[in-house]
């Protein structure tokens, strides 16, 4: 047992967002402001809270930004006129549609049919292929774009590390497995999921264990080799009579039985959730310097 090492993504996405705002300033002087869209349909709570931690971000940056907000009984056609507007306006170099939708949304569809340039999510297909071909001109998904700068920035090396990454979302889990198998990281990648069997073990192989998975607490001090470094990416509201709000947010880690075998270990809140906002905005960065050089 020792003192792991806490990735505080508070204090990174902080400095992130420090180079975020001096490039913002270097494009503005040139005419450029970054514009981010965003669009959210419906009333879920969390989805709010993102959507409003982003567009605050913006301002805070000096990016143009636009929230559109849609009712939960917005159609697929409607929905997807509102995406084909923003994709024609020049004022607009990042749009997002805030997942998950309602239920009757086809949201594959939708990502679809975000112009990939401005895709800075990085869910669009085309983005998708230029992840796996490891060219730099795509935009690679915010939250393990977050989890790869955590371990960069620590100075933790990926190479030739045993990589276990619980979850096998486009969102987090496969993109994740693909940032760590690239041949800039070299890790020997495992990614587990629902039907992988006895996932204790898997995750003991781990000199690096992502988890991202959505269910608080589950990896267990069991699971995880000493030394290991542990990313938590789960965020999860658990109820708290104790809290003012009736709940607290926990990630997929039980942190105070694991924190003490770990290496390094990121916490919740305050670990990657701070960076995914900062890579968002990166990511918009990068999209207004492609598009105006066009
Ligand atoms: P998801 O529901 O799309 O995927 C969950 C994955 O976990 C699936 O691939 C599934 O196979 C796997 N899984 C489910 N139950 C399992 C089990 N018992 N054993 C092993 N694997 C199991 O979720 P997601 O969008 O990838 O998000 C995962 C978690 O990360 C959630 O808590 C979410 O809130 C959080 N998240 C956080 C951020 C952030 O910014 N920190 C961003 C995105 C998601």
């Amino acid at each position: 047992m020792s003192t792991p090492r806490i990735l505080d993504g508070k204090a990174l996405a902080a400095a992130v967002l420090d180079e975020c705002r001096a490039e913002t300033d270097a494009l503005t002087n040139q005419g450029i402001t970054p514009g981010l869209a965003v669009v959210l349909v419906g009333e879920d709570p969390a989805s709010k809270v993102y959507v409003a931690n982003k567009v605050r971000t913006c301002g805070e940056l000096g990016f143009h930004s636009r929230k559109i907000e849609l009712k939960a009984k917005t159609t697929q056609e409607e929905l997807l006129q509102v995406v084909r507007e923003l994709n024609a306006d020049s004022a607009i170099h990042g749009i997002l549609v805030q997942s998950p939708p309602p239920k009757h949304i086809d949201e594959e569809a939708i990502i679809r049919a975000i112009d990939p340039r401005k895709d800075v999510d990085g869910f669009h297909p085309e983005n998708v292929a230029k992840l796996v071909l490891e060219d730099p001109s795509g935009f690679v998904p915010c939250t393990p774009a977050g989890c790869m700068k955590l371990l960069e920035s620590a100075g933790i090396s990926t190479n030739g590390a045993e990589a276990v990454i619980i979850g096998r979302s486009m969102i987090v889990g496969k993109p994740m497995a693909l940032l760590l198998v690239s041949k800039k990281s070299n890790a020997t990648v495992t990614i587990a999921h629902s039907r992988s069997k006895d996932l204790p073990a898997i995750c003991r192989r781990a000199d690096i264990l992502v988890a991202a998975v959505g269910r608080p607490e589950m990896v267990k001090a069991d699971w995880v080799k000493p030394g290991a470094v542990v990313i938590d990416v789960g965020i999860n509201r658990v109820e708290d009579a104790s809290k003012k709000s009736g709940y607290r947010l926990t990630g997929d880690v039980a942190y105070q039985e694991v924190a003490p075998l770990c290496s390094a270990i990121t916490p919740v809140p305050g670990g990657v959730g701070p960076m995914t906002i900062a890579m968002l905005m990166k990511n918009t960065l990068q999209a207004a310097r492609q598009l105006s050089s066009m």
